[in-house]
């Protein structure tokens, strides 16, 4: 049966606009060079594009609500007049200024970002405030800033901005969908700022003001709200879902039509709650969770508005639209009420467009969608729904996802046959960490502590500059080998002078850890401008893993071998690990994600095997990424980190005992998967420990409570925070190693800074590893 008119709405688009023109505006007012007003121009030149392009692409609603100066939930904070008290705000700063001073923190000597949100440089206290801590929005790269609650919290409507944006838009002739994040998941998404209280307990004072600003969008001219509680699709306490209910019948007094949008994890033991909820609609991600529509259908009443989320809004990739239509067709057939087409959660996380990326094979350019091709998509949808002519759109879709399916570019038989032959043995070392400790002692020769840093050594403009005219084509080969080889001479000449026991060659090659693999390897592909935004003004270009990959040549082998020419003490060579290449990238969605883990594990691990018999004792595989790889339900975990850690040490099981092993980690808490990180049973882990006052390697010591772990292998707690140019005192850094004694023998401890040093300068780095050197020397002596 065809529907007369299906709708399609989307529910965020990106914000940054084609050309990254935000990121822009953001920083030259951020340096002074433009008043808030040229940015606030700015910023209502891109709604407005941004609206028209929604109409014109035929979106049934323009969505309003989406856009951020820096993050929406920033944006929240202020409309719900929550704006943390330690900020001393008078209420006479203009709201932007507010605005920035909680996202980027205030005043004191060095800006305060997510980076050094809590650095310690005491200006906190005097003059400065650190910004608001920064987190990642669920599974995704992007990060918004926590909000911060206390029983003091208070809530009012306290911004006119997204009632001035809806008005906005309709004036520009839009109708109108406004976005709100629910008052459920703002609640869950903020941090408790006091011992003991439980931020559920403000729900009470803030549904009134919810109710007020629903009221208020409605007069203001937004047809729908879009509210949006992607905490539906975690495992929520008790106390959480049971106050769903309540709070959206409060919610519904204010007469408001309510769309609750979900995403990103199926419903499960959530769906009839969601489904049942009084709203007027509900959205759901049919590509996270394909399988949970037909209960949606079977439990959401028939008078509702159901929205499915059926074009990607987490890939790059061109949907399949015969498969999309054999979904939704079905659901149609089935569901009585209004049927809305949208992408499965908002487009932020997409590139703006992928239309102009004119240096990709064609061939794979026509494989991939971003937020404008995506938009498009939906309108094919619409059209084949309500019984229109969508065969040239169609075909068209069907002819890419066939070339996609078959061509020798995505499959390579002897990548396949390389999984099929693994075995058992092929992820495990052939010893035990006991005994390959003790050759690797005799091998290695190193003293009690041992230090160490992560591999990156500061990035002067210098090299920045070498990289890109290299890229250019403007530095000739044997100019650019020469000019990083006098790096790599200076990073080692320098760390011979400070006293380390074991050398790195200092990463000037790289400007990615994993963009530098990515383009190395086969199976790879980089567009000029698809950005996403991952926090503020920053955007990333994820590579795009659309083949079977492999490793063409070595890949870091010719410049570790000379680094370890200089020099007769040990040099790491440094790789970057499956698991973080995978996270840190736009994944293949024809398989699934453990195979391609998989295919990067034996690539890599091929260029262990090549740094092992050039010589190179001691190899780290920094996989900073594997926490934030676990899926966003506990009964996901499990099967995650089996094969996260099985590529991990696919990677690092070639080698002989006397090899070492190390890998890094950093930006998290591990203390939750310590069992995992032991599976992974690397000889050394580096780890970031020194912004918590080494509280993080509790856990490694058994010491962090019943069901805590006593990590076995050798351990180096970062001594020193190397998001602050501060340079930490000899004494903080021998008390760091003391406390990590206490949990950690002295015997499997080693000295190293928190992560690597590329954003820092020469001469804090120099100070700080002098004095990290000397606090190893002088606890070597009291023992
Ligand atoms: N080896 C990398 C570096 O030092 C590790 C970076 C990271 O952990 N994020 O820069
Ligand atoms: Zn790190």
């Amino acid at each position: 049966m065809a529907r007369s008119h299906t709708p399609i709405h989307t529910l965020g688009f990106p914000r940054m606009g084609a050309n990254r023109e935000l990121k822009f505006a953001l920083e030259s007012h951020w340096r002074g060079d433009s008043t808030a007003a040229e940015l606030e121009a700015v910023g209502a030149d891109l709604r407005a594009r941004h609206w028209a392009l929604q109409r014109d692409a035929g979106l049934d609603f323009v969505t309003v609500g989406d856009f951020a100066y820096y993050d929406h939930v920033a944006n929240h904070i202020q409309l719900l007049g929550c704006e943390p008290a330690r900020f001393g705000f008078s209420g006479q700063e203009p709201e932007l200024a507010r605005y920035f001073a909680m996202a980027r923190g205030v005043n004191a000597g060095h800006e305060h970002n997510a980076h050094n949100a809590d650095c310690s440089c005491g200006s906190a206290s005097t003059q400065g405030q650190p910004a608001l801590e920064m987190t990642k929005w669920f599974d995704t790269n992007y990060h918004y800033l926590v909000p911060e609650f206390s029983a003091a919290t208070q809530f009012q409507i306290a911004s006119e901005r997204l009632f001035d944006e809806v008005r906005q838009a309709k004036q520009a002739g839009h109708a109108v969908k406004a976005v709100l994040l629910g008052p459920l998941s703002f609640l869950w998404l903020g941090k408790e700022k006091q011992a003991g209280f439980d931020r559920l307990s403000l729900l009470d004072s803030l549904l009134p003001v919810y109710e007020s600003i629903l009221a208020r969008l409605k007069t203001a001219g937004a047809d729908w709200v879009q509210i949006d509680e992607p905490i539906l699709g975690l495992d929520l306490p008790d106390a959480w879902r049971h106050a769903f209910e309540p709070a959206y019948w409060q919610l519904a007094r204010s007469g408001a039509q309510l769309l609750l949008a979900t995403y990103f994890s199926p419903l499960q033991e959530n769906l009839r709650l969601a489904c049942q909820l009084p709203v007027a609609g509900l959205h759901v991600d049919a590509v996270r969770a394909p399988e949970e529509l037909v209960g949606v259908t079977d439990w959401l009443p028939a008078h509702k508005v159901l929205s499915v989320g059926i074009v990607d809004g987490r890939n790059i990739w061109r949907s399949d639209l015969d498969a999309a239509l054999a979904r939704l067709r079905p659901v149609a057939d089935k569901h009585q009420g209004p049927l809305w087409l949208a992408p499965s959660c908002s487009l932020l996380h997409v590139p703006y467009s992928l239309a102009q990326e004119d240096r990709l094979a064609p061939e794979i350019k026509s494989w991939l969608a971003g937020a404008v091709e995506k938009l498009a998509e939906l309108r094919t949808l619409q059209a084949a729904l309500d019984g229109q002519n969508a065969s040239v759109a169609l075909a068209a879709s069907r002819a890419a996802c066939a070339s996609r399916r078959t061509s020798p570019r995505v499959h390579r038989a002897d990548v396949a046959l390389r999984l099929a032959r693994a075995t058992a043995d092929d992820d495990r070392r052939s010893s035990a960490f006991t005994q390959r400790q003790a050759v690797q002692k005799d091998r290695l020769k190193l003293p009690l502590l041992p230090t160490t840093t992560i591999g990156s050594f500061p990035q002067t403009s210098e090299i920045r500059a070498a990289r890109a005219a290299f890229k250019r084509g403007t530095l000739d080969a044997a100019h650019y080998r020469a000019q990083m080889e006098a790096e790599i001479t200076l990073a080692v000449r320098q760390q011979e002078a400070l006293g380390l026991d074991v050398l790195v060659h200092g990463e000037a090659e790289r400007n990615d850890m994993v963009e530098y693999f990515g383009e190395q390897l086969d199976g790879f592909a980089f567009t000029a401008n698809g950005w996403v935004q991952s926090y503020g003004s920053r955007c990333v270009k994820p590579p795009i893993i659309f083949g079977d990959v492999a490793r063409p040549a070595a890949m870091t082998v010719d410049w570790t071998v000379y680094a370890q020419s200089l020099t007769a003490r040990p040099m790491k060579g440094m790789l970057t690990g499956p698991v973080t290449i995978l996270q840190w990238s736009f994944v293949r969605d024809d398989q699934p994600r453990s195979t391609t883990a998989h295919q990067i594990a034996w690539a890599i691990r091929d260029e262990v095997v090549d740094l092992e018999r050039a010589g190179i004792a001691i190899i780290q595989i920094d996989e900073p990424a594997i926490r934030e790889g676990l899926p966003l339900r506990r009964a996901g975990w499990k099967p995650y980190l089996d094969w996260a850690t099985r590529a991990f040490r696919t990677t690092a099981s070639g080698v002989r005992d006397d090899t070492q092993i190390h890998t890094h980690m950093c930006y998290a808490e591990f203390n939750d998967i310590l069992p995992e990180i032991a599976a992974m049973d690397a000889d050394v882990i580096t780890v970031e420990t020194s912004r918590s006052g080494m509280e993080l390697l509790k856990g490694f010591g058994g010491q962090g409570g019943a069901d805590s772990f006593n990590y076995p292998n050798d351990i180096g707690p970062g001594v020193y925070d190397i998001h602050s140019p501060r340079v930490p005192s000899v004494e903080a850094m021998v008390q760091l190693v003391r406390k990590a004694a206490d949990v950690v023998p002295l015997e499997r401890l080693w000295v190293n800074p928190d992560c690597g040093l590329k954003t820092r300068g020469w001469a804090e780095t120099q100070t700080a590893l002098g004095n990290m050197v000397q606090a190893a020397q002088q606890l070597r002596r009291e023992l």
